[in-house]
């Protein structure tokens, strides 16, 4: 199993890092335990020694799970992560309260990393306002948190903000061949990268997308290797950079599990021509989005409600991955129904206000037809 070296912590993880927020469930709903803790346990057992839970994954049932999993194994042998929940924060008190659930849940005395979960720029003013911070050194003196890190998704201005607020021991972004200029992106690799700061990787397989790859993208990459598949491509770019100590994949099969590990037991950077085809691969993508939306929200607040770089957002990422399940999740669940297209009354206001100068419109128009014929 690849092995990284934290530096600054004097610490050496698993490049692979098990996600435990997408375990298998039962017929109720909950996680299917025995076929969950044999995963874990076959990944332990592979080598990896880094799990990642938060207080929310599983609807909350993800934190004492692995406490019991991880109890049958020696305390040293493993790192655990798990993370403040930053949306419940309401008072200073909260951040010593939830901790102690956490610690109960999980069945030990301290923690090794935790992190303040989806830090944003929202959550990141309270987090100042409330001195959660200070109260996590306590907590750090006290011995029951070894190194404080924060997840982030927002842009790349508020996390520079943030890292250079504190000396962190670690932070944690999301990153995938295709995401180089998303939130943190690349920028923010190579400024925590500069700054000493340990990262860790969240969505290295950009939730599934970079699994199951269009026949257009897919086969310039098994021109240059047949044999690999669509994930071990997605893996190996991120494990490629030297500054990212862990990938954690959310495993959710027993073959997923094997499959990962053996990709990081024989893991190998990416060579030159690997990541020219990587390079071609994410230029296909991009020729795939249906209209230019940078996300900018000069457009925005529409006067009727649509919510329009959101609606933009689905409409090529659907363009790009052709992944269903997402689409479908992201027009069905993460859209509320007043943001969707058909509320426009199309007074023009927005497409005055796009640098982009799009046909803002007519594309809502074609991308809620086209969307609904997708998940259909
Ligand atoms: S044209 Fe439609 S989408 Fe644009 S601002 Fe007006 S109501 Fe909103
Ligand atoms: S102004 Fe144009 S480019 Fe910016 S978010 Fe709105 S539609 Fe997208």
């Amino acid at each position: 199993m690849e092995k990284r070296r934290m530096k600054k912590l004097n610490v050496t993880t698993s490049l692979l890092g098990f996600g435990c927020m997408r375990f298998p469930l039962d017929e109720s709903g909950k996680i299917n335990r025995p076929v969950s803790e044999a995963m874990l346990l076959d990944a332990y057992r592979s080598g990896v020694n880094y799990f990642d839970t938060a207080y929310s994954y599983h609807n909350s049932e993800s934190e004492s799970f692995i406490g019991d999993v991880l109890a049958q194994l020696p305390r040293e042998s493993y790192y655990l992560a798990t993370k403040f929940p930053s949306w419940m924060l309401k008072k200073t008190s909260d951040v010593r309260e939830i901790f102690d659930i956490q610690l109960s849940r999980l069945k030990k005395d301290y923690v090794d990393f935790y992190l303040i979960h989806t830090l944003n720029q929202g959550f990141w003013e309270k987090t100042l306002s409330l001195g959660v911070i200070e109260e996590c050194e306590r907590l750090k003196k006290e011995g029951k948190i070894r190194y404080l890190g924060f997840s982030f998704h927002d842009s790349y201005e508020v996390f520079e903000k943030i890292i250079k607020a504190y000396p962190w021991d670690f932070c944690q972004i999301q990153l995938n061949y295709m995401d180089t200029e998303e939130q943190a992106g690349m920028k923010g690799y190579e400024l925590a990268e500069s700054l000493g700061i340990p990262v860790v990787v969240m969505e290295p397989v950009k939730g599934g997308s970079l699994a199951r790859l269009p026949e257009d993208v897919s086969s310039v990459l098994s021109a240059v290797d047949p044999d690999a598949s669509p994930s071990s491509w997605a893996l190996r770019w991120v494990g490629s950079l030297p500054n990212v100590k862990v990938v954690l994949s959310g495993m959710s099969a027993p073959e997923q599990v094997r499959e990962n590990c053996s990709i990081f037991e024989r893991f190998e950077p990416l060579n030159d021509r690997e990541h020219d085809a990587i390079q071609k691969a994410s230029e296909i993508f991009r020729k795939r989005i249906r209209n230019g939306c940078t996300g900018c929200k000069y457009c925005m607040p529409c006067p009727a409600g649509v919510n329009i770089p959101e609606n933009f957002k689905i409409w090529n990422e659907y363009g790009m991955f052709e992944n269903i399940d997402h689409t479908r999740w992201s027009w069905n669940e993460a859209l509320p129904a007043d943001a969707k297209p058909d509320r426009c009354v199309e007074c023009g206001q927005c497409e005055a206000a796009c640098p982009q100068g799009l046909s803002i419109i007519e594309d809502l128009k074609t991308l809620q037809a086209e969307i609904e014929k997708a998940i259909r």
